[in-house]
């Protein structure tokens, strides 16, 4: 009996942790502004400053160089259609992409994805650099919120 549990709670472990949140069609239905062939826009739902989003692969690969040229080519179309869309609606003129491979280096989701952050002229540098370090404690968007950037994204792009 107690083998069976401990099987039981290894399989759930395994659950657990193979759980992909941009392979769940709830997740990307709630935040996703673009869908194409292999290629999906998400807003994020704890953006670092507005306008926050994340591009995927819609294949679960874990790394950059796992890709296809061919989702290379979209990922990187997509990210240059988002900064379009995103600096028509919030008139930015910078921004960053971070992509992570690997958990030592802060992978915490292995799915390939790009964030591309936004970031307008007038703010500080120490500002935008304390949004990074402070960034596990930022708050979720709410549904309506998520709504909002979400039309205004899609119906730019
Ligand atoms: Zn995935």
């Amino acid at each position: 009996m107690l083998y069976l549990a401990f099987i039981i709670y290894l399989l759930n472990q395994k659950k657990k942790n193979s759980f992909c949140p941009f392979c769940d069609e709830k997740i990307l239905n709630y935040q996703k502004y673009f869908e194409d062939g292999n290629v999906i826009g998400l807003c994020s739902y704890k953006p670092l400053l507005r306008g926050h989003s994340l591009i995927i692969p819609k294949r679960h690969v874990e790394r950059l160089e796992d890709l296809t040229d061919s989702e290379m080519q979209n990922v990187f179309n997509l990210i240059k259609r988002t900064n379009i869309a995103v600096q028509k609606v919030l008139n930015n003129k910078s921004y960053i992409l971070i992509q992570k491979n690997g958990k030592e280096v802060g992978q915490s989701v292995f799915h390939v994805h790009f964030h591309y952050i936004p970031r307008k002229e007038n703010g500080s540098n120490f500002g935008f650099l304390t949004r990074f370090l402070t960034y596990p404690f930022k708050r979720k968007l709410n549904p309506n919120e998520m709504q909002d950037i979400k039309e205004l994204l899609s119906q730019n792009i």
